[in-house]
């Protein structure tokens, strides 16, 4: 879970962020908003459309306005129907974005119908054409370009019918259609400042969540995230999907005597080097390095049995022992230890984290105790001496 939200770039036609975990995020983020907004746009337009049906009445005759009210009509079911739809949908924002998308096409259609019926008034649907692109664009959720094509094809489809009418003159026709593409134009400008702004908010909250979750030496998680809410989040969805999940402790050999003899820099460019080893060996969305101490990490794999632990740090073992770090005055090597276990979570059992930290720190300390440059291992519940494996370099 190393991604770094101060690099995270927001694409400047869709007004998006191009890295998708980013953009799943901010969305799960602002969910709570999105359904609030979608909830009260669906509501609105629907009664403020119906309320419009009163001028089909007055022009055209309770009989002659029946198929207009018909359409207009429409709405407020389809509003219902949609918001029921989103409310029991497992992923809502997507489904809220692709309700939003149905409502304003049938809502453009519906309203092709309301003017094809009153064709005198096609300088006033025009005029309304013109809150509705930007009803659409601005204030009815969706994705910013998915808002803006329906926005313009809407448009298209208006002038077409509303020239093919022949109720008034080209020069009126031409300034309503003018109006309703600048309407189209500042829609879509003000849409993306607006997707942008909130995801330029949304990365600065971010980026100041990851400097107090983040050791500033190494880039890894620090021990306050840990603790406040890391491994108990992790245990439970390791509960929850009934997988296995493993803990690596790992700590340098021998730091204090590099840092005697080469000085401090020196071993902070080594444990940086340490550091980024351990992150560019795990999955980046998936596990989780803290720095646990001075030169002591913890690497939290989740959905991985204590065997392909034990393969991973062996792994790491082998790829810190063959480093060489240039630290400016010198090249350095060294080695660390690891202590590795894992429980399985098959049966849904309850564990608490620190005994499977302390399993996991034993194992590591061990391994020290053993000669250095070694891995330790053992499943977190059967703690017998007979089940370490020791791979020993
Ligand atoms: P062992 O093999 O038993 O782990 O021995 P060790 O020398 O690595 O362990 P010890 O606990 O004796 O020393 C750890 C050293 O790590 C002491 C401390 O000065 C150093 N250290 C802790 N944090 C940092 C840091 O951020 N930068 C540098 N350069 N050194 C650090
Ligand atoms: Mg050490
Ligand atoms: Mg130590």
């Amino acid at each position: 879970m190393s991604i770094d939200p101060s690099t995270a770039a927001i694409a400047r036609l869709s007004g998006e962020f191009s890295c998708p975990s980013m953009e799943a995020g901010f969305l799960e983020d602002q969910s709570g908003t999105i359904l609030r907004y979608l909830r009260r746009a669906l509501l609105l337009y629907s009664l403020f459309y119906m309320m419009f049906g009163v001028n089909d009445i007055v022009v055209l005759g309770l009989h002659g306005a029946a198929t207009p009210l018909l359409a207009r009509l429409l709405m407020p079911l389809l509003a219902l129907g949609l918001w029921r739809q989103v409310r029991r949908a497992a992923d809502p924002v997507r489904t809220a974005f692709r309700a939003g998308s149905v409502f304003t096409v049938c809502w453009l259609l519906s309203y092709l119908v309301v003017t094809s019926y009153r064709p005198q008034d096609v300088l006033l649907h025009g005029a309304s054409m013109v809150i509705i692109v930007i009803a659409i664009q601005i204030f009815i959720p969706n994705r910013p370009l998915h808002a803006l094509a329906i926005a313009a094809a809407g448009s298209v489809a208006f002038a077409v019918l509303a020239w093919s009418l022949h109720a008034e003159s080209p020069r009126h026709l031409a300034s309503i259609s003018t109006l309703i593409l600048f309407a189209n134009i500042f829609g879509a400008l003000a849409a993306n400042r607006y997707a942008r702004m909130a995801r330029e908010q949304y990365r600065a909250q971010q980026v100041l969540k990851n400097l107090s979750v983040r050791d500033p030496l190494t880039g890894c998680y620090n021990r306050r995230h840990l603790n406040a809410a890391l491994l108990d989040g992790e245990i439970a969805r390791a509960r929850r999907d009934r997988l296995g999940l493993s803990l690596i402790m790992c700590d340098l050999d021998g730091f204090k005597a590099i840092n005697d003899t080469h000085g401090h820099q020196a071993g902070d460019a080594l444990l940086h080097a340490f550091a980024a080893l351990l992150q560019s060996m795990t999955r980046e969305t998936v596990d989780t390095v803290v720095r646990y101490g001075g030169e002591e990490f913890l690497v939290i794999l989740p959905e991985t049995s204590l065997d392909d632990g034990v393969l991973l740090a062996e792994r790491i073992r082998a790829a810190f022992a063959a480093l060489r770090v240039d630290t400016g005055g010198a090249t350095l090597s060294a080695t660390a230890s690891f202590g590795v276990t894992g429980a399985d979570f098959a049966g849904g059992q309850a564990l608490a984290p620190h005994a499977l930290i302390a399993v996991a720190d034993e194992l590591m300390y061990a391994a020290k105790r053993g000669g250095r440059n070694r891995v330790m291992a053992r499943p977190f519940a059967r703690q017998c001496a007979h089940d370490d494996i020791a791979a020993a370099a």
